[in-house]
């Protein structure tokens, strides 16, 4: 954060409390540079991001429909780390360059994750969405998790 008097780019957090009925947060700064003191405002953007699906047709991107998604594919996973999952996914969603991801994309961040940790899901997962797309496919994949796993 640059100060406003002398330019410096580094300051001190001296106070932070929430603005604008929760809305925003209010920073109470001190200059690293000249010690002058000054508020910043930091407002969180509704971002609204949009899915093309693969007929071409875009709908709001649903938090809740890809928790529905990921629930019925890893059902295996615990609560916690599904929810871990879907805040990575919806991380990397909203610095993905522009508001308008295409449904595979999506599948595919979903894909990566479940590949670490939960092969069975992911198979599954994969089957549907289109990264298996034949039976040696399949077969080459559960030959690579099977050589994995050093425990089995
Ligand atoms: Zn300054």
């Amino acid at each position: 954060m640059q100060c406003p008097y002398c330019g410096f780019n580094g300051s001190n957090v001296l106070e932070s409390r929430d603005a604008r009925d929760g809305r925003a947060t209010r920073r109470r700064r001190e200059c690293l540079g000249c010690k002058k003191r000054f508020t910043t405002y930091e407002e969180v953007k509704v971002v609204e991001l949009k899915v093309i699906k693969k007929d071409g047709r875009k709908e709001d991107f649903q938090r809740d429909k890809l928790e529905r998604c990921v629930e019925k594919a890893c059902w295996r996973i615990e609560e916690d780390g599904r929810e871990r999952m879907l805040d990575e996914i919806e991380m990397e969603l909203l610095n993905w360059p522009s508001v308008e991801i295409p449904s595979q994309e999506i599948a595919r961040m979903l894909m990566m994750r479940l590949k670490k940790s939960d092969p069975v899901a992911y198979i599954r997962f994969a089957t549907v969405y289109g990264d298996i797309k034949d039976l040696k496919e399949l077969e080459r994949l559960i030959k690579l998790f099977k050589g994995g796993k050093k425990d089995d």
